[in-house]
């Protein structure tokens, strides 16, 4: 849990800094994402009136799918400006950011996560990496020219043009 002690706040306001077990990102039935660190965290809490508003930055170390290769690779999410603003009176003793923290970094996961901008994918028919090189189908250069892949077709046997996209497809 992030938790901050609110009776520790002064005028000028509380500073916390700290690490919180990943696994608090909730992330272990997801299937594209899993945490792989703590989450470090470094906010600040200010009194404004009968609130108090948190800001700062928190990040987690993640293991991602990749969307082209199917492959898993390591990033870091990052909420650079990380801002909430509670009631004071709801929380006299502490006060829990976990649940925001989670949410933030949870929405800072991408969608579509790529190992590398230049990411081969897989082989549509024989799921080789292409990032390990390419297989003996078609050459990842090919796939983009339907011309050559049937120039390809009459040159050897058994080469036929790919099914668009599968490599991209997400499981
Ligand atoms: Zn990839
Ligand atoms: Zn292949």
């Amino acid at each position: 849990m992030i938790r901050i002690e609110t009776t520790q706040i002064g005028e000028d306001g509380l500073a916390v800094d700290g690490q919180a077990p990943g696994e608090l990102l909730d992330l272990a039935n997801d299937p594209v994402a899993r945490a792989d660190g703590p989450i470090e965290y470094a906010l600040t809490v200010e009194p404004a009136g009968g609130e108090l508003i948190v800001r700062g930055t928190v990040q987690a170390p993640v293991r991602l799918r990749c969307s082209r290769c199917a492959q898993f690779f390591s990033t870091t999410v990052r909420v650079s400006s990380f801002l909430h603003a509670y009631d004071w009176s709801e929380h006299p003793e502490y006060l829990d950011v976990t649940a925001d923290v989670r949410e933030d970094l949870v929405l800072e996961i991408p969608g579509f996560p790529l190992c590398d901008d230049a990411c081969q994918g897989l082989c549509p028919r024989c799921g080789q990496n292409w990032n390990d090189g390419p297989c003996a189908c078609t050459p990842p250069g090919d796939v983009l020219s339907p011309w050559e892949a049937l120039d390809g077709l009459t040159a050897a046997p058994g080469r036929t043009p790919p099914e668009g996209g599968a490599g991209r497809k997400r499981t």
